[in-house]
């Protein structure tokens, strides 16, 4: 952050009494550990700090240190619609545009607070009055750190905050693996461990906490998946039939999408996952190299995110939307196969 944006976020903090922060609809361990470890850090400042998500977030993250506090808008929303009236102001982490909260959405519109958005994905919207957005970070808990430093915070940085951030990054970067997690992105990880963070016990809880229904969900999943080796692409779909038979709970298809990639030759990678609640088809896009699937996203599927990482959704049946996505394919041949 530069100094022009410090100058703005101390002047903001100084008379900012109650703080709302804010994390995307179906967060993952990006959003909570960077709002988290934020609101830790505020809370220590001696602000009145409320965390705040959307919709609940997956068990495999129940654990971060604060979690039990944090509130959800679609089961307190009387709560939450307090806090947001009496925010003098609003962090928004991990997002870019407000509709990513979904139904949360309209209420921070209406809002007087001023807002900050520290977020890592592309295009963001206009409406923070301090906009600290780098595509190139890794996470947006690896920004929320040097946040916190550019404020003067590194020595506050506790064993809560940096478990926190830790695991935003490692969940972010597919445990420091994808192509964003930069020399940085490690030095930042050596602090946060000198701080706190136990990273075994970390990688622990969060990949080593699978229930045996999600790994036979895993395997419908594998049995699914198809390959189309003329367009480099491989593709799984999940039927709410298949979610109900292995009792779905949020969280479980988490990181499915990486093992469509996973295949040799493979570039762009795709699931399809039926909701019927909600009667859409939600999409996770994965791709190797230059070819964006935040373009992608946004162009066919009403989405967006990184060029490697992005996600959309349908209005179509999820037979539908595999057979659209299928026909879109020939006009990004060119695209797909160069380099092969
Ligand atoms: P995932 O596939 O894991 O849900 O998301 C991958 C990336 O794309 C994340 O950075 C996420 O924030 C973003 N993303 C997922 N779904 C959507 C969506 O519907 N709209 C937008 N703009 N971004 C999305
Ligand atoms: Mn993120």
């Amino acid at each position: 952050m530069n100094d022009e944006k410090v100058a703005m976020v101390l002047g903001l903090l100084k008379d900012a009494n109650t703080i709302v922060i804010v994390g995307h609809k179906n967060p993952d361990g990006d959003a909570v550990g960077s709002c988290l470890g934020l609101g830790h850090f505020l809370s220590s400042r001696g602000h009145n700090v409320q965390v705040i998500m959307p919709n609940d977030f997956p068990e495999f993250l129940k654990w971060l240190p604060g979690c039990d506090d944090l509130l959800t808008f679609d089961k307190s929303e009387k709560d939450v619609t307090a806090y947001v009236n009496d925010a003098d102001l609003i962090f928004t982490l991990d997002f870019n545009a407000l509709d990513r909260t979904g139904d949360l959405g309209a209420l921070l519109e209406a809002s007087n607070a001023d807002f900050i958005m520290i977020d890592h994905h592309q295009q963001p919207d206009g409406y923070a009055k301090v906009t600290y957005s780098d595509v190139k970070m890794s996470s947006t808990a690896e920004m929320v750190y040097h946040f916190i430093d550019s404020l003067g915070g590194n020595a506050e940085i506790t064993e809560d905050i940096a478990t926190n951030l830790y695991t935003g990054i490692m969940t972010d970067t597919g445990s420091f693996r994808f192509p964003a997690t930069s020399p940085e992105t490690h030095r930042v990880v050596a602090d946060l461990m000198e701080k706190g963070a136990q990273n075994s016990v970390i990688h622990q809880n969060i990949y080593d906490t699978n229930s045996p229904d999600k790994l036979k969900l895993l395997g419908v999943a594998l049995k699914n998946l198809t390959i189309l080796p003329e367009y480099r692409t491989a593709y799984i779909s999940l039927s709410q039939k298949e979610l109900d038979e292995n009792n779905f709970r949020k969280g479980d298809t988490e990181g499915f999408v990486n093992y469509a990639l996973s295949v040799k030759g493979v570039i762009f990678a795709a699931i399809f996952i039926q909701n019927k609640q909600e009667a859409i088809t939600k999409i996770s896009l994965r791709s190797k190299g230059d070819f964006s699937v935040n373009t992608f996203a946004r162009k066919h599927f009403n989405g967006g995110g990184h060029t490697n990482a992005a996600g959309g959704r349908s209005s179509q049946s999820l037979r539908n939307t595999v057979k659209e996505f299928i026909s879109i394919l020939p006009s990004y041949k060119n695209a797909l196969t160069q380099n092969a």
